[in-house]
């Protein structure tokens, strides 16, 4: 990886300009270093850059990630696809999980998540086109997921996630951020306490952030291609 410190500007600065063009303020947008595939000591670089929130995606990488960073105070978020059998590892080592999306794993999260640790962060994921290959609620099964989030205990509910579909000559993404928007915007309506739209990756920050994104998960232009199995 050449420069940390370079890429890590870029990224805030890419930010700021976003926020500036959409008229918000820069603070409303957090960064989410996503460091699935990349070592344990790129993560440690951006750390030591102030750089404290991370993204993993594949439960035993994680874990191995985080014991070799143990002495950092660091901010973990699992993005990856839940299996009902592993939550208790997420329940006990994230801070945030952002890709719940079945009542099933909500139960299991809460049931499993240590007593006297602070209540995990929880963000709904959205299958925001209805791919049938993709994890995520239904639009339309998003509310009650939250509800329930809302009445389990060790569960802190915090907003939604997506993953829209891919970019191409027929198909722009913007118009996925601009749905996760209205979504976010009438269950805040109805008094569902969110304070997270998590949505824009390397490819797309701008229009996500026009839509409303409160949170941008970028992989790539931090840490570099991944290598093509680690997606
Ligand atoms: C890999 C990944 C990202 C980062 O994508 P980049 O295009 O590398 O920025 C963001 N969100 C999720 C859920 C991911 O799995």
């Amino acid at each position: 990886m050449n420069d940390p410190a370079e890429r890590l500007e870029k990224t805030r600065n890419r930010i700021a300009e976003a926020c500036r063009a959409a008229g918000r303020a820069p603070g409303e947008v957090r960064l989410l270093a996503v460091s699935k595939t990349h070592p344990a000591e790129q993560v440690r670089a951006f750390a030591a850059l102030g750089q404290l929130e991370f993204g993993e995606n594949r439960l035993e990488e994680a874990l191995e990630k985080q014991a070799r960073l143990g002495d950092l105070r660091l901010v973990w978020h699992f993005i990856g696809h839940i299996q009902s059998r592993k939550t208790a590892d997420v329940a006990r080592r994230f801070d945030w999980v952002q890709s719940a999306d079945r009542e099933k794993v909500l139960r299991r999260l809460s049931a499993q998540r240590p007593k006297g640790a602070p209540p995990l962060n929880v963000c709904i994921q959205v299958n925001i086109d209805r791919e049938p290959q993709k994890a995520g609620a239904n639009p339309e099964e998003t509310a009650e997921l939250a509800r329930l989030c809302l009445e389990l205990p060790g569960l802190e509910l915090r907003g939604l996630m997506c993953i829209p579909r891919i970019a191409s000559a027929s198909y722009d993404p913007a118009d996925s951020y601009a749905r996760m928007f209205e979504l976010y915007r009438s269950l805040r309506n109805d008094g569902l306490p969110l304070d997270t739209l998590s949505m824009g990756m390397s490819a797309d920050l701008e229009a996500a952030v026009r839509h409303g994104s409160t949170m941008i998960r970028i992989g790539t232009d931090l840490f570099g291609p991944r290598p093509p199995a680690g997606d």
